[in-house]
């Protein structure tokens, strides 16, 4: 499926350093390639309903930030994003409104690229939509069984379930065959069960070889669309094997950063990278885990089910400057769990104003530091926060009379913008 169009990123002087991030599994700062090598990354996408809230947001925004920092340090990027347009919670949303399913889906991949627009963030060089994945996904699921690594389970008898092939049962992956399974979320087992039933797991379904088997391919269900799925039988795939399979056939080789919010740490990327570690045979598929944290409001994380969300479209459409809201997000660190108020927006509109007044003025202080704060900052672990206080010196410095004197320059505030919009993504 088409993304959306990018804002152009003005060129700065010299390269930015090379990029640090705080690699989930390893619990530590780890580099980044250098050079050379494209960068690739993969990023989960939303499943569209409730597009886009500030979650959302702050997880695209801070892997923007990412991609930014990369191609300033001179990295070609590789960056692919999936859509979940058909699983259960989108068809469980769409019977729960009596909405069509793929009208809800397309409205809200609507939605979330004129948000993703909005807030300047680059897109990515691939939007994959699982429905047209498919057929990777029947590709993939038919290798892992003709392998082994993978098993069907009796459908429910009498429902109707697998339409005019019953004995064609669901398929889920054995976890057995993958020694390194369980070992990325430092998980115990009885908390992997845990999590994975309330994250659209089936440990107890029966006929399943172990609990935590993931479902690769669902059979035909009364009411739900399905697909051809060849000798799978009619179906849909499974959430795991569809990002697997998308990372496989659009970034090859190694995925240099996995990435999403720290909800998915598991199940969903153990059970990704267990299913290209399976069908890729690479031992270390994925080089760097790399998750953002959950955004809160009224005391809770933001989420559908409990109905605290604040919506992107719904902050512009009340007239919020789409820079506004991601000073908000930038006035946080991507990793940091953080609860929205209306005092943030606050904070980020007045900031944005100081911000503007100051790069617009005929003269200021000079920007090479500025630059050089800002990109070291980004290099370490994305930090914006760390960034926008330097930002806000320079703007203190440049709005506090020093605007004119010695050492400040006619170019510095051009420099000043263009800094803050290449490696921050805010135009001001
Ligand atoms: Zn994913």
């Amino acid at each position: 499926m088409h993304a959306w169009t990018s804002p152009d990123l003005p060129d700065l002087p010299g390269m930015g350093d090379p990029v640090h991030l705080h690699d989930t599994l390893a619990g530590a700062l780890a580099p980044t390639r250098r050079g050379g090598e494209p960068a690739t990354l993969y990023v989960c996408g939303i499943t569209p309903y409730d597009a886009t809230h500030l979650g959302h947001a702050n997880t695209y925004v801070g892997f923007d930030l990412l991609v930014r920092a990369w191609r300033d340090a001179g990295r070609e990027v590789r960056y692919v994003q999936n859509v979940t347009d058909i699983d259960d919670p989108l068809l469980e949303r769409a019977a729960q409104t009596g909405q069509d399913w793929h009208e809800l889906a397309q409205s809200q991949i609507e939605l979330y690229r004129s948000d993703m627009a909005a807030l300047r963030v680059l897109a990515p060089t691939r939007l994959i939509g699982a429905v047209e994945a498919i057929p990777l996904v029947v590709d993939a699921v038919e290798q892992m069984l003709a392998v082994g690594h993978a098993y069907r389970v009796d459908l429910p008898a009498g429902a109707g379930a697998g339409g005019a092939e019953p004995e064609l049962g669901d398929v889920y992956a054995d976890v057995t065959d993958d020694s390194l399974f369980g070992t990325g979320a430092g998980l115990e087992p009885a908390e992997m069960l845990t999590v994975f039933a309330e994250n659209g797991g089936d440990p107890d379904r029966p006929g399943k070889h172990n609990p935590l088997d993931p479902l690769l391919w669902r059979r035909t269900r009364p009411g739900e669309p399905d697909w051809d799925g060849g000798i799978l039988g009619r179906g849909r795939p499974g959430w795991h094997i569809e990002c697997a399979c998308i990372a496989m056939e659009h970034l090859t080789g190694v995925v240099e950063v996995q990435g999403g919010g720290r909800d998915l740490v598991f199940p969903h990327h153990e059970m990704s990278e267990s299913h290209l570690r399976v069908l890729t045979e690479q031992h270390a598929p994925v080089m760097l885990h790399v998750h953002g944290g959950m955004v809160g409001y009224h005391g809770e994380k933001m989420s559908k089910s409990r109905g605290n969300l604040v919506l992107v479209s719904e902050l512009l459409a009340q007239g919020v400057d789409p820079m506004a809201v991601r000073l908000v997000l930038l006035g946080h660190h991507y990793r940091d769990d953080w609860e929205y108020t209306d005092a943030d927006l606050t904070e980020a509109t007045a900031r944005l104003g100081r911000w503007r007044s100051a790069m617009h003025q005929g003269r200021g202080p000079q920007a090479e530091t500025l630059l050089t704060r800002v990109r070291a900052a980004m290099a370490d672990d994305l930090d914006a926060p760390a960034a926008v206080r330097a930002v806000d010196e320079w703007v203190d410095a440049a709005l506090g009379g020093r605007a004119g004197g010695p050492g400040t320059s006619p170019d510095a505030p051009e420099q000043a913008r263009r800094t803050v919009d290449a490696l921050l993504g805010v135009a001001v």
